[in-house]
């Protein structure tokens, strides 16, 4: 008999929240990560003790009986997160060179539209109709709002709607457009195929609330970890799966890079699926699922710059800064090198011991494998001078177009380090470093979804790969996987019902 009902393989929040939810239901699970640190996107890293995130840099709707908290209610860890909510009044401060104007996101369904109004004023009646398509949006997906739906299964009208131009039906007015569109980097937006629903649902559950995680993202890793390990689970770190091994389209273990095999009735890949395809053998790897899934692009990867500050110069912001370079929201996807950076998003870490000011600045902005690819068949620390001269010169770029928003920043940076989507990749797994993995496509929504299940009988996915990324996708996309197990019904009545009497 196989040691464990369960081996997941990796330990980004699809990993854990999966073990989470299985072990919690009875189940005798292991978790098994390449690195020596769990949490994959979730990991926070520490430079002269200032925190830094690397792939959570706010998160969405935990207000109590919000969607996020639910879940993360279930999970047993809401009540030991440590938040911070963000500007009701701001959370997100938009603007665009050339344009001295400030456009905000607050929170709240009312408050959202009363503030763009405040900056848009003959555009209120736009803006009520947005929010009302936005509610409308949220209540046709039973995994975000929690209800029981009979039996369709077919994609609803979001998954085939374009983003772009369903903001040209909601206004005439281009700049309240590009204002509506400007946290596309949260889902990397591309103008012909980003599909309404994951717009939608990132937009609008960011209305509901906005929070950082106070002292690092980590604390999520921490948590679920301890969930998994108190249930009975197992979590091994530096073990890197690198086969699956399957009989008669059957997986029964797992190939570590030390030898070593882990048998288990049913395997879960929380790794990208072209990587957990190519731990597949040959028969399987030439099947018409897996040519599939090697056709699929992935999103565009980041290049983030993590900053030292002096002390005391810097006040803490308990906002994002968005900061584009043109009118164009959507161009950020295309930039030319010589336009590079398109946009920049920065804010400081919420840290909770401080006298207000910050002790550092996270600041992001797209970058495509291609500026990196000549660095692809390096490691870690060792990708050579060249390569650490084209991330200073890169991280100069971006704090001169970052001036431009927040003047004398420079001179309030004491060091900074920066990553590339090659880090992503070493570190996560994820291909080309991309940053939110598969791209979905309004045009052909069908071809670029992925369902938990794969072609080999109990081998399912989990994590940012499936319906959505970020930290309520991939929380959604846990249960997704869960319920091959336990029921849809079941645990969507046990995500609602968490935590009431
Ligand atoms: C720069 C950046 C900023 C972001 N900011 C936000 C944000 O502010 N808010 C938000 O909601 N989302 C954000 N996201 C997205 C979010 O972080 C991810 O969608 C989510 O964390 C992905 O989780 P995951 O479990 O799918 O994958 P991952 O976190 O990538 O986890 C995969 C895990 O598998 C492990 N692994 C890989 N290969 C193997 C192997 N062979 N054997 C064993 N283990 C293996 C990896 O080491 C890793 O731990 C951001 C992402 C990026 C890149």
């Amino acid at each position: 008999m196989p040691q464990y009902d369960f081996v997941i393989i990796g330990s980004g929040l699809g990993g854990l929240l999966t073990a989470t939810i299985l072990s919690k239901e009875g189940y005798n699970v292991c978790v098994l990560e390449k690195n020596p640190v769990i949490g994959g996107c979730l990991q926070s890293f520490a430079r002269d003790g200032v925190i830094f995130n690397t792939g959570l840099n706010y998160t969405e709707s935990l207000e109590k009986e919000q969607v996020l908290y639910q879940y993360f209610k279930y999970a047993g860890i809401v009540d030991d997160l440590h938040l911070r909510r963000l500007d009701k009044e701001g959370f997100e401060k938009i603007s665009f060179a050339g344009d001295e104007n400030e456009y905000f996101f607050a929170q709240g369904e009312e408050r959202f539209i009363d503030t763009l109004a405040a900056s848009f004023p003959s555009e209120r009646k736009a803006l009520e109709n947005y929010v009302r398509k936005m509610v409308h949006l949220s209540h046709s997906f039973p995994l975000y709002n929690l209800e029981i739906k009979p039996g369709n299964n077919s994609l609803n009208e979001y998954y085939y709607t374009n983003t772009r131009e369903f903001l040209q039906t909601i206004t005439k007015n281009e700049k309240l457009r590009n204002v509506l569109a400007a946290t596309n980097p949260l889902y990397a937006g591309i103008a012909e195929k980003t599909p309404l629903y994951i717009h939608g649902i990132i937009n609008y559950s960011f209305m509901k609330s906005a929070w950082r995680l106070v002292d690092g993202s980590s604390q999520l890793a921490r948590l679920l970890s301890k969930q998994i390990l108190g249930n009975g689970g197992t979590i091994l770190r530096k073990k890197k799966v690198v086969q699956i091994l399957n009989r008669n389209k059957k997986a029964y273990a797992v190939r570590i890079d030390d030898g070593a095999l882990i048998e288990a009735k049913n395997i879960i890949s929380n790794v990208h699926p072209v990587l957990t395809m190519e731990m597949l053998d040959s028969s399987v790897t030439r099947n018409a699922y897996s040519r599939r899934i090697r056709s699929m692009d992935n999103t565009i990867g980041m290049f983030t710059l993590y900053a030292i500050l002096k002390k005391g110069t810097q006040k803490y912001l308990n906002y994002n800064i968005y900061h584009y370079t043109s009118d164009d929201v959507w161009q950020g996807y295309y930039y030319k090198e010589d336009e590079w950076p398109p946009y920049v998003m920065a804010y400081t870490p919420a840290v909770s011991e401080g006298d207000g000011y910050a002790n550092g600045l996270i600041v992001i902005t797209y970058m495509h494998f291609d500026e990196v690819k000549q660095w692809e068949h390096t490691t870690v620390e060792n990708r050579g001078k060249e390569y650490l001269d084209f991330k200073q010169r890169k991280a100069e770029k971006l704090i001169e177009v970052l001036e431009k928003r927040m003047p004398g920043i420079r001179s309030k940076i004491s060091k900074y380090y920066t990553s590339t989507p090659l880090t992503y990749r070493d570190y996560t797994g994820t291909k080309d470093g991309s940053s939110y993995g598969i791209i979905k496509d309004c045009n052909d929504p069908l071809k670029s979804l992925l369902m938990p299940k794969t072609r080999i009988s109990n081998l399912y996915l989990t994590g940012q790969n499936l319906n959505l990324h970020g930290i309520l996708g991939v929380s959604v996309n846990s249960l997704l996987t869960c319920s091959e197990f336990l029921g849809m019904d079941y645990l969507i009545k046990k995500v609602k019902n968490a935590g009431s009497k």
